[in-house]
């Protein structure tokens, strides 16, 4: 399907060669990958990787495919949240917002996870990332990918931005703003962003992403940053949103994004007041993504983030004996952690203080470790994403052999390595799932909707 005539015209208006120089048809699709640092190195996975890759340039660990048919999603790299299916643009907006151990973050329109993954892998371990979603089965999705990454440290919330400046006035050191566009940047590689395009999208989309900013810029704390970004072109969204908040919040500076990939923003009639273009960023075809725009902006002065309510602080407990029992055998590290019960079970609260404020609707805080039924101790799949590499019993597959994709579909197995009972299964080291061995047979517990269909 060809692109709307009028996104054609604009190209030839604000690019320099017009629009051909900047999404010529010679250039591939691109598509990549990026390494969940909290999983390995992406020195370690350059050298171990499965198909052919080149680094993007767009973040330290974001990879261009270099072969154009293979199945990314199938990978048992993948099941293991060795690293998240996410094309070379969308790796940069995250990289921008400089997450450092200990930060406190908050990613508000997360779903899927790409970016959250990257600014969970970021923190590594060490403070908390509040990774938002407003649409409940979009949010659903991003817990499920959080889950696959083994991030220990995320809490997962279904919830409107005006909830959320609500309850944490002040509070966050990084925000991360990846509004819903019009999608321009997913023109040419998917014909359901050109059939649903039109004028009157971009424009509440406008709307939408000014919105969401004007409204969450009083959750950032004085001296924090916050990063806008889009996968479209239209300068109502992108130039023209960050020149309308900084009119209205003088508060915020922009600041240089400190990347040179890419180019700058567009001086257009579409601007309301004035921005420095110049420390924007655009990524076209041309670039090498498929298209993203970003600004870095930071709250002036400083000041530590307001703290929280003390009612508001989600408390751990012991866990129940028969629940002892399981992790003193299995996980015994894990078993003096704060554990919250709550509908789904008990959750194993990450080291740092988790607040949250009265209202906000939780999917999850922290790693869901399972429940006790009749007595015994169900573990979750969540438990051995994040802690299957140090569990006590595994069985340990390698990535190429047939019992790896067996699991992946979900089948029974021989047992080679593992005990009976509970076991990690990893492959190649990565742990991707668990299952339950009894007389040599390795019975699957891989999510039924994540399994590799045959
Ligand atoms: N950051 C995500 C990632 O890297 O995987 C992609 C986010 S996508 C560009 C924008 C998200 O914003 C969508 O998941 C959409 O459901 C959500 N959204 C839509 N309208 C919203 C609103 N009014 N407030 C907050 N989020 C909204």
């Amino acid at each position: 399907m060809p692109v709307p005539e009028s996104f054609r015209e604009r190209c030839d208006r604000l690019l320099p060669g017009g629009y051909q120089a900047f999404f010529s048809q010679n250039l591939p699709l691109y598509r990549g990958l990026t390494v969940n640092t909290l999983r390995c190195t992406p020195e370690h996975f350059a050298a171990i990787a499965p198909f052919a890759v080149e680094p993007s340039g767009f973040c330290p660990a974001n990879f261009r495919l270099k072969e154009p048919n293979v199945k990314l999603g199938h990978h048992p790299y993948h099941h293991a949240g060795v690293y998240y299916v996410q094309e070379p643009s969308a790796s940069a907006p995250a990289n921008l917002l400089g997450v450092q151990p200990g930060d406190k973050v908050l990613d508000l329109c997360a779903a899927p996870g790409g970016k959250s993954a990257q600014l969970a892998a970021a923190l590594a371990g060490s403070g908390v990332l509040y990774a938002n979603e407003v649409m409940p089965d979009r949010a659903h999705v991003l817990c499920s990918n959080l889950e696959r990454m083994g991030v220990t440290n995320a809490v997962v919330l279904n919830d409107t931005a005006k909830a959320i400046a609500d309850g944490f006035c002040e509070y966050f050191d990084k925000i991360l703003v990846d509004a819903p566009c019009s999608g321009e940047g997913m023109f040419r590689k998917e014909q359901a962003a050109v059939a649903q395009y039109s004028q009157r999208l971009v424009e509440s989309c406008a709307a939408t992403a000014r919105q969401l900013l004007d409204t969450i810029a009083a959750a950032l704390r004085p001296g924090g940053v916050l990063v806008f970004s889009t996968c479209t072109f239209s300068p109502e969204e992108d130039e023209g949103t960050v020149g309308w908040f900084l009119d209205r919040h003088p508060e915020f500076e922009l600041l240089d994004t400190g990347v040179l990939f890419g180019t700058t923003g567009h001086e257009s009639c579409c601007v309301e007041g004035k921005v420095e273009t110049e420390k924007l960023r655009r990524i076209y075809p041309v670039h090498g993504g498929e298209g993203h725009f970003m600004a870095k902006m930071r709250k002036r002065g400083q000041q530590e983030s307001v703290p929280l309510a003390q009612k508001f602080l989600l408390k751990g407990e012991k866990l129940p004996k028969d629940a002892q029992a399981f992790f003193n055998q299995l996980f015994p590290s894990l078993v003096h952690g704060a554990f919250l019960e709550g509908r789904q079970g008990f959750y194993l609260l990450p080291q740092q203080e988790i607040y949250l404020p009265r209202g906000l609707h939780l999917l999850r805080a922290g790693v869901a470790v399972g429940q006790l039924q009749k007595g015994r101790f169900e573990p979750h799949h969540h438990l051995f994403t994040a802690y299957g590499t140090v569990c006590a019993n595994a069985e340990k597959l390698s990535a190429q052999e047939e019992r790896c994709s067996a699991y992946l579909r979900g089948e029974e197995l021989a047992a080679q390595n593992a005990q009976n009972g509970f076991c990690a299964v990893l492959a190649d080291g990565f742990c991707m799932g668990f299952g339950k061995v009894s007389g040599g047979r390795l019975k699957n517990r891989y999510p039924k909707g994540l399994r590799n269909l045959k």
